[in-house]
């Protein structure tokens, strides 16, 4: 067995990260200024985005969306019980309703027909999750927004270097938005990126910093002007310049760190899917699986343990590990508020009874991912169906 702790998910930082952290503290703008503004730039031509937004985070980034769209008190906005609580946090917080749908058996993404079944005379947007990474079915999704006139808003949070029919996930004009949270795929420590439509992210810019309609850093530059004006109450959501050198040179590492991710999932997809007891992740043809997270999930009877107990047979075998997600409608604020019971999403619910994610980060080496593939077939040996019955 390993001699140290396996993380679940550690990020790939490097000297170059670090270089140009310290170019940004002698630089003398530390707040958003001109390396945020070239991380928009940079962003914005690597994923082929209309136009982009730098934030501290993405639940910002969804926060703006809805205001931005005007989206409040009276509306409904649909979207999964299977994502981070953030999603969903953000409706509450413009005082609209969220209503939940299941997700499809496989992808574990929102199911179009279902949201569709769910659209009423007060609903005003989707927003919908790319699980994983996996991109969901947008032109089911757009086809549907259009067609109700809704707002489509794509929580991409797990969706950086994801293509949907060959094209970059944030490359329209609805709203998108990204995280570059510590665990994500390209990180920034904290931070976020919204995209969409040059008109959209105009307004989403002043929603995102305190509704003032000219940004600090150009009203003191040279030649800048002083003067603003606040055309409503916004929020202060602002990267800053230190968040945005780590994400300059997080973007050049991006494709080998992304390549290295799809390396370990070929291992474990090669080590787990012959086993019955095992459902990997599936990637559909027309699409470019981001891969954000490895989902294992266990079949039901085919070990004597279930998912808590593999996770503890995991630790005790120095493998970190995690759950993605404890969906929506389990959480205590959103049963009790909407009167939600397990099964009311049994998709999501049967699904969620039986993952773990396994560790996947480009900094894992070939002996980290033969760790892993050791520990997982080791607690299969140990507690396979036939075996406890032998
Ligand atoms: C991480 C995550 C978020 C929130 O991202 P932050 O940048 O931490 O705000 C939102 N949605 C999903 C699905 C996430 O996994």
């Amino acid at each position: 067995m390993r001699e140290n702790f396996l993380s679940f998910s550690l990020p790939l930082v490097g000297q170059e990260e670090i270089d140009e952290v310290i170019d940004a503290l002698k630089s003398g703008w530390l707040t958003a200024g001109p390396k945020t503004r070239q991380f928009e730039q940079e962003f914005r031509t690597a994923f082929q985005t209309p136009s982009a937004l730098a934030l501290n985070s993405c639940t910002a980034g969804l926060h703006v969306a809805l205001k931005a769209l005007n989206i409040g008190p009276g509306d409904e906005v649909i979207t999964t019980p299977m994502t981070f609580a953030a999603s969903v946090n953000v409706i509450e917080h413009v005082g609209a309703k969220p209503v939940l749908v299941d997700v499809e058996p496989d992808t574990l993404n929102i199911q179009p027909d279902a949201v569709q079944r769910a659209i009423t005379h007060a609903t005003k947007a989707i927003i919908a999750v790319h699980y994983a990474g996996h991109p969901v079915e947008l032109n089911a999704l757009r086809s549907i927004a259009s067609e109700y006139q809704l707002h489509l808003i794509e929580d991409a949070a797990h969706a950086v270097g994801a293509e949907f029919e060959g094209k970059p996930i944030g490359c329209g004009d609805n709203l998108t938005a990204f995280s570059f949270y510590a665990t994500k795929n390209l990180t920034t420590g904290e931070g976020g990126m919204l995209t969409g439509s040059q008109e959209l992210l105009d307004h989403a810019r002043i929603v995102s910093l305190h509704g003032m309609s000219r940004e600090a850093w150009s009203r003191y530059a040279a030649g800048g002007k002083w003067a603003y004006d606040i055309v409503e109450p916004g929020f202060k959501y602002n990267m800053t310049d230190i968040q945005a050198a780590i994400g300059l040179q997080q973007l050049r590492r991006f494709p080998k760190m992304q390549d290295r991710r799809r390396q370990i999932v070929e291992m474990y997809n090669e080590a787990f899917s012959r086993h019955s007891a095992f459902l990997t992740p599936v990637t559909r043809s027309h699409v470019t699986n981001a891969w954000h997270l490895y989902v294992l999930r266990l079949r039901a009877g085919e070990l004597s343990i279930g998912r808590d107990q593999f996770i503890q047979e995991m630790t005790a075998r120095k493998i970190g590990t995690s759950v993605h997600f404890i969906p929506i409608h389990m959480h205590s604020f959103y049963r009790d508020k909407y009167s939600y019971h397990p099964d009311d999403f049994p998709i999501a619910n049967a699904a969620y009874q039986n993952m773990l994610s396994l560790p996947l980060s480009p900094s894992m080496s070939d002996q980290d991912v033969a760790d892993v593939i050791e520990a997982v077939l080791d607690i299969r040996s140990q507690f396979g169906r036939r075996r406890a019955a032998a």
